[in-house]
């Protein structure tokens, strides 16, 4: 597979990676292979040839919601996707491009509408994918049009009716689709008003979050009318371990790798946090984060 890779010259090609380097979490195992393709035109016929041999593949933004195994698949990476366009209030931008430096970006131009995305530090493909929010806002209020791969490898334009956009979800959790692409419309806004706004968060999640641990992020969505934090915190779970893998003393959401965790260590968590949570209060908690092997 990896000759075929590099005679269709499509781009970088990485053999036998280092999982924990591509999450945030910074577990895993190997990758047996991951491409970085150039343009448009390498993807479709990198996609062309997994299809054709029935290869398993995952789109990777940058893991900041996945947990790695081994993975003997195919990766892709869409780091060379990061054009940025900029037209008044109306953004196109690459799906590869870093969602952290686009809010900021914009941010500092005055534009409202990407205040809740500086502390989210996936890519833009990954937010549009998730539906990454916070602050009882996320990318379903602004996303307008998504260009995209489809399973049967055409380039098309979704737009947001199309997108099924609900908390922490979107159409692209349950098809078979590549995000190239995203159109965002912001709002003019005062720049000091936001810039203050963006502090004022920045410094409320460095006391509530555990960001010197590597994690990735909130690990369950929150039940209807109640925080998932909540119940984990009243089952007495802060601060358990599984291994190398605890739950955020600093909050209960979070599991964080504070010594060397393996892959199972976390995943053990999580199972037992919905199994008491279920016993206790008859809530099935929803993992926000994706097992990828
Ligand atoms: C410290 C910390 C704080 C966080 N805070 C928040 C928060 O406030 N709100 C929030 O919503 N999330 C938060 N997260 C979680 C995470 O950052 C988001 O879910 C983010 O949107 C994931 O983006 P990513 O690029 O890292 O995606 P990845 O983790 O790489 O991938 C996630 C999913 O998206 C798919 N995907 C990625 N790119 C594409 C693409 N181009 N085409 C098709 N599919 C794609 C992947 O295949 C995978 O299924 C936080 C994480 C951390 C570590």
């Amino acid at each position: 597979m990896i000759e075929d890779l590099k005679k269709l010259k499509i781009g970088r090609i990485d053999v036998n990676i280092d999982l924990k380097k591509y999450c945030t979490y910074k577990v895993g195992g190997i990758g047996k292979v991951l491409v970085i393709p150039d343009n448009e035109q390498c993807l479709l016929k990198l996609m062309k040839y997994i299809k054709k041999n029935n290869i398993k593949y995952k789109i990777l933004g940058n893991g900041s919601n996945l947990i790695f195994g081994d993975f003997d698949g195919i990766l892709i990476k869409l780091d060379k996707f990061n054009n940025l366009e900029i037209n008044d209030t109306i953004i196109k931008v690459g799906a590869g491009y870093s969602l952290i430096k686009l809010a900021t970006k914009v941010s500092k131009l005055g534009l409202s509408g990407l205040e809740f995305a500086t502390g989210i530090p996936g890519s833009v493909g990954g937010a549009v994918y998730m539906n990454a929010g916070a602050y009882k806002t996320d990318m379903g209020y602004i996303v307008s049009e998504v260009k995209v791969i489809t399973k049967d490898l055409e380039i098309k334009k979704l737009y947001n009716r199309d997108l099924n956009y609900h908390y922490r979800d979107s159409l692209f959790q349950h098809g078979e689709y590549i995000i190239l692409e995203a159109k965002i419309i912001l709002k003019k806004g005062n720049k000091n008003e936001i810039l203050d706004i963006i502090e004022n968060r920045k410094q409320r999640r460095l006391m509530s979050q555990p960001l010197e641990y590597p994690s990735a992020g909130s690990v369950f969505r929150n039940p209807t009318n109640d925080f998932a934090g909540r119940l984990i915190e009243d089952i007495g779970y802060k601060g358990k371990t599984v291994g190398g893998a605890m739950v955020s003393p600093k909050h209960a959401n979070f599991i964080i790798n504070y010594n060397n965790a393996k892959t199972e260590d976390v995943i053990n968590l999580i199972n037992d946090i919905k199994k008491e949570v279920k016993e206790k209060y008859k809530i099935d908690l929803i993992c926000e984060q994706e097992i990828v092997e």
